[in-house]
């Protein structure tokens, strides 16, 4: 929803060139590519930055996605700290199977958690470049998207103050829970939805990984991962009814399902510790089409989202960022506008097919467990195929690093 423009002398209204809703990885990525090029921006976030420096979330990176950040000098730390992962495990049947998916692609996953990255991404923007950075604000509002003087509108967590930010833009990087989504026009927008009917308990523990890769558990009771994310805590996710209380989950039934599900012939013990998180999340998935309007465009999953199944959102927010930061910094600075009429195209292209390897991926994980012999049988049937074929293998590999050339 968009809101009329408040009444105010707009030539005392502060001005930007764009302003930057949500603070998350596509929004400090697209912030700290228009400070390179001298582009002014506020970025806004509701949340302070001691919160999102150490909310937990991903933690799997393409090597495409860290070669743009890189490209970008925003990778320095990560370079230097993240892991880099060359193969990953599925276990069905009682039995080990690794998958060498660097082999076959030439590219590999980085492992660095997403508020390390964050954490990176503040102190380029707000400490090394100055950036403009408004931290706990409140009811933050769009106005006049139709117009050719668009203004953001937020409650001043220090004073309590309405304030007013004129702009030429405005960069709706929100996420899923955020409010740019709701300014596009319901008349022109197609909103793309896909409810799995899962659910999963995300867990981590503070405990060394159990393995030097991740893990995917196909089993009767359920999916269960293994995801490493630093020597010292490690991400598990177990399939549950969607909507599940993880106070039904004691820590005693979490390991026991665990081994249960992940178990298999000389498979190592896993570490166990503490579990420090523990949600259900309902397996979901949505794509806004077209993700702009008139000055307003959304980026990551503010414009769409792919549940963890694939470990694609943090890849697709990043993708996003480099279009629009490049499309943004082309238009403000040699009033090209190609970049920015592309945009949608661009990141939907790359959105729609992680989508559908999230969905291929999910039979995977799920079918075995669905109470349906048939599912059961054909999802056998697909995972033998990648230990079986090179090429099923190959192609399964160019979709979990996003190697196909979709840009
Ligand atoms: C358990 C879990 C595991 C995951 N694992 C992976 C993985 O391994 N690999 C991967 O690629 N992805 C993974 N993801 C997905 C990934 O975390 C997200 O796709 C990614 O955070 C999206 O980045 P974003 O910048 O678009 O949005 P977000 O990170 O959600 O950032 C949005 C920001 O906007 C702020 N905000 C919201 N509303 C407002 C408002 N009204 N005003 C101002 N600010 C606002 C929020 O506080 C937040 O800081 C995982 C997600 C979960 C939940």
């Amino acid at each position: 929803m968009t809101h009329p423009s408040p009444r105010t002398d707009t030539t005392a209204v502060p001005r930007t060139a764009v302003v930057i809703v949500g603070a998350g990885p596509a929004g400090l990525t697209l912030g700290n590519i228009l400070r390179a090029a001298s582009v002014d921006c506020v970025v806004l976030e509701a949340e302070s930055r001691e919160f999102i420096e150490r909310r937990p979330r991903a933690g799997v990176l393409e090597e495409w996605a860290v070669r743009g950040l890189q490209r970008r000098g925003l990778a320095e730390n990560l370079l230097a700290r993240a892991e880099v992962h060359t193969e990953c495990e599925f276990r069905f049947e009682g039995r080990r199977h690794r998958l060498p998916y660097a082999e076959l692609t030439g590219q590999h996953h980085y492992v660095y958690p997403q508020p390390l990255l964050v954490t990176d991404l503040v102190r380029e923007y707000a400490d090394v470049h100055g950036g403009d950075i408004r931290f706990g604000v409140r009811d933050v509002r769009l106005h006049g998207l139709d117009t050719e003087h668009p203004s953001v509108s937020y409650d001043c967590p220090q004073t309590g103050q309405r304030r007013l930010v004129r702009c030429d833009f405005v960069a709706g990087c929100d996420g899923a829970r955020g409010v740019t989504r709701a300014a596009l026009p319901a008349e022109r927008v197609r909103v793309a939805r896909h409810d799995y009917g899962i659910g999963w308990l995300a867990l981590l523990a503070q405990a060394p990984p159990s393995s030097d890769c991740v893990v995917f558990g196909i089993h009767p009771r359920g999916f269960a991962g293994h995801m490493a994310r630093s020597p010292e805590v490690t991400r598990y996710y177990l399939q549950c009814p969607p909507g599940d209380d993880p106070g039904n989950w004691s820590d005693e039934r979490v390991w026991a399902e665990l081994r249960e599900r992940l178990g298999a012939a000389d498979a190592p013990p896993l570490t166990e510790g503490p579990l420090i998180e523990k949600r259900v999340l309902d397996m979901h998935n949505y794509v806004v089409e077209p993700q702009t309007a008139g000055p307003l465009f959304l980026a990551g999953d503010a414009a769409h989202l792919t549940a963890p199944i694939a470990a694609k959102g943090m890849n697709l927010a990043l993708h996003d960022a480099f279009l629009l930061g490049d499309a943004l910094v082309a238009r403000l600075g040699k009033g090209d506008t190609s970049g920015l009429g592309e945009y949608a195209a661009r990141s939907l292209r790359r959105v729609w097919d992680y989508q559908e390897f999230s969905q291929w991926l999910s039979e995977i994980y799920h079918g075995t467990a669905s109470g349906d012999p048939y599912r059961a049988g054909t999802t056998l049937a697909r995972l033998r195929r990648l230990f079986t074929s090179p090429t099923a293998a190959t192609a399964f590999a160019e979709q979990y690093l996003g190697t196909d050339g979709t840009s």
